[in-house]
């Protein structure tokens, strides 16, 4: 092998480059066309590129160069450690967060998350790395991950599994100094779970993946939500048990515990089971303990989001941690209930998360709210308003989500450090000096990028049905709508069709026309998603509608962030008050696109009135079809007398002088508090440094 193929692997190792250009820039040198191929992804590169092609560049002084930098890149990022976390949390340093989460989105490469859920917990451990807060991400290595989706000529799902090819993404089997692979072993029901022990490097931090192996039970365990609820609650003793003493044979004592979400709450139950058998106190001692360094996030209002199971079912799959717990069936099971006394009540991984952790946070100001009316029943003695669930509201992390391109124009307007100073809002006023003429542009060339993006994947689609049809002609001068998410009920992704003759006439004015672009998968078990989907591909068939509406296939972190910088437009319309946060506004923000959103999750504490746009006054009915028709209704007044008028009110130039203006009061009153570093700190502030016992303990909220 090359002398240049070996640096670009060893380089290629740390998924950094998953939010850090310089590889690109040599990649993007060696071969263009094979770097689009396999989707920006390095290590696929290597193993695709011929030997001849990369001696053939051995020489290039360019990329020559351009390889001594980003080595030295990836050096400092990795060793300095004059890093926000060394001068505001140093306690931190011997105190290392364990970050448990379900699902994590790093790079579209390694396919082990479906949404929002996911893509923030990626964000999160970035953001960990950048601020220099030492995190571990603690997953499992679904090997058939979440599905691809396919919609056929009828517009029916269905869902497609790959198997993770490993020699084609930037993980590895952890070895012990004998060179074998490290693995742990989990006890269930009267079986034993096995897992190799796999990691990634996500700049200064680390990912850790199960790798579990075949077995008995084991059916649908490769799969992300593929499974029925036996699958699941072995994955989440999977993750929780396993993924804690995965830590643990790593030599990593966590000083924090931190579980994103109920799925794995069961870390917490093995901590306790750890700790007794280390020092020999009591359950309710070491419980006491564990709680007080264990922090939860609930992410959702939506009764489907938490995790329940029969309680026989879950005291036969957990009875050999319940004998290291020396806990009796109906105190095992009284962790997960409302109600201990209930013996009809379900086992609740929400329930058992919230009693085993001393810090419980929701993810938005108006999530805390729904949050502690939903769980007061678990403090009945108190009033809605002290029940101890505070909040912090998610944030993206920036680089992740934003293209060169526009990267480069904040670096030329905001200055060179601006990354240093992402959570600083007098340092975004300077956004207001952008230059309209240059942002208007750089839109436009994005917006064709999309366009030629939604042709090449439209394209490869009729391949595939061997079908016929002409291509949808969307148009780059046209008012660019993005609508890209899990087709989940309560985020009405048909919200927009409501009426659809009043739809149609607003998108086929000749003189003002509208395109609107949608993406997004539904979960296999939801039939009314999947309905929604095969109504949304009948119109994108309509012969009035088919250049105007288009559904493209398949939503992974790579269409999305096609779809956030090409649009002019990002719509959201969830039922209020279920949508917890929602994080693809905020990419919106960075990527210039203005939101246009119901209020709730984020963008009800974020509208101003003048940084975007808002519908429905966040009424909320009883009746579902009455709540729907109100805020169509809604949508569709703000965009005909407000979006539309807008956009095209143009100057001399051709350009939206006050669309543009708009987009930079967005990103000068959202852009320095809705980012993942803002997340993080406060994090690191409100409930890591409390929790970790390093400082005197103080609740903020
Ligand atoms: C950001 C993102 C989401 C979350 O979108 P919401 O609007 O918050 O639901 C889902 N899927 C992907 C691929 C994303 O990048």
């Amino acid at each position: 092998m090359s002398q240049l193929h070996d640096r670009l692997l060893r380089l290629s190792q740390n998924l950094w480059w998953s939010w850090n250009d310089d590889l690109d820039v040599i990649f993007r040198a060696i071969d263009q066309r094979l770097w689009r191929e396999v989707n920006h992804n390095p290590v696929a590169f290597l193993r695709l590129a011929s030997e001849e092609l990369l001696r053939s560049k051995e020489g290039d002084a360019t990329i020559l160069a351009q390889l001594l930098r980003a080595e030295k890149h990836l050096e400092d990022y990795v060793k300095s450690d004059k890093h926000w976390t060394s001068w505001n949390a140093p306690a931190l340093a011997s105190c290392p967060v364990a970050y448990f989460s379900f699902e994590f989105c790093i790079h579209e490469s390694l396919p082990i998350y479906s949404g929002g859920l996911g893509v923030l917990a990626g964000d999160h451990l970035k953001a960990c790395s950048d601020l220099g807060v030492p995190a571990y991400g603690v997953t499992l290595l679904y090997r058939q991950g979440y599905f691809h989706q396919q919609i056929d000529g009828e517009g029916k799902q269905s869902e497609v599994y790959n198997e993770l090819d490993a020699s084609t993404v930037p993980i590895e089997p952890v070895r012990d100094a004998s060179g074998a692979i490290m693995t742990v072993t989990v006890p269930v029901a009267e079986d034993t779970l096995t897992a190799e022990i796999w990691r990634a490097h996500i700049g200064r931090c680390q990912l850790i993946m199960l790798n579990l192996s075949e077995g008995p039970l084991l059916d649908r365990v490769f799969r992300l939500y593929g499974g029925d609820k036996t699958t699941r609650i072995l994955q989440e003793i999977a993750l929780g048990v396993g993924g804690y003493r995965a830590l643990r044979k790593l030599g990593v004592r966590p000083g924090v515990l931190h579980l994103n979400e109920g799925h794995c709450a069961f870390a917490a139950l093995e901590a306790i089971a750890e700790r007794m058998d280390r020092t020999g106190l009591t359950f309710a001692q070491a419980a006491d303990d564990v709680a007080e360094s264990t922090v939860f996030t609930t992410h959702t209002p939506v009764a489907a989001g938490h995790d329940f199971f029969d309680a026989g079912q879950a005291l036969h799959y957990l009875r050999p941690l319940q004998a290291r717990l020396g806990l009796s069936d109906h105190d095992l099971l009284a962790l997960g209930r409302v109600n201990p006394q209930n013996p009809h009540e379900e086992f609740c991984m929400t329930v058992l998360a919230l009693k085993l952790s001393r810090r419980a946070n929701a993810v938005s100001s108006l999530h805390g709210i729904v949050s502690r009316r939903m769980w007061q029943t678990l403090w009945p003695e108190r009033g809605a308003t002290e029940v101890p669930i505070g909040h912090i509201t998610n944030g993206a992390h920036v680089d992740t989500w934003l293209g060169t391109e526009l990267s480069r124009m904040y670096s030329d307007c905001l200055g060179a450090d601006w990354r240093e100073h992402m959570c600083d809002p007098i340092r975004w006023r300077r956004i207001e000096q952008l230059d309209e003429f240059q942002l208007w542009n750089i839109k436009v060339i994005l917006k064709q990028r999309l366009i030629d993006f939604v042709k090449r994947r439209t394209q490869a689609r009729y391949t595939r049905l061997d079908q016929h049809g002409p291509l949808p002609q969307l148009r780059s001068d046209a008012l660019t709508i993005g609508f890209a998410r899990r087709f989940a009920s309560y985020k009405r992704a048909m919200l927009f069709f409501q009426d659809l003759d009043r739809v149609k006439r607003l998108l086929t004015d000749p003189a003002r026309p509208v395109q609107i672009i949608f993406a997004g998968k539904a979960h296999p078990a939801d039939e009314p998603g999947k309905g929604l989907l095969r109504r949304l591909h009948e119109l994108t068939q309509d012969p009035e509608l088919r250049d105007r509406v288009v559904l493209l296939e398949d939503h992974d972190k790579n269409v999305s962030g096609h779809l956030l910088e090409g649009c002019d437009l990002w719509l959201n319309n969830p039922r209020r008050p279920l949508e917890a946060c929602g994080t693809s506004g905020m990419k919106a923000v960075f990527n210039a696109t203005l939101n246009c959103s119901t209020l709730d999750g984020w963008w009800d504490e974020a509208y101003d009135t003048k940084n975007g746009f808002a519908f429905g006054e966040g009424v909320v009915f009883a009746d579902p079809a009455q709540q729907d028709q109100h805020d169509a209704d809604a949508l569709f007044e703000v965009l005909s007398q407000r979006v539309i008028p807008l956009y095209y009110a143009r100057n001399g130039q051709s350009i939206p002088l006050e669309w543009l203006s708009m987009v930079k009061r967005a990103l000068k009153t959202l852009a320095w508090r809705y980012n993942a570093n803002r997340m993080v700190m406060d994090y690191t502030r409100h409930m890591y440094l409390p929790a970790s016992g390093t400082q005197t303990a103080h609740m903020p909220f």
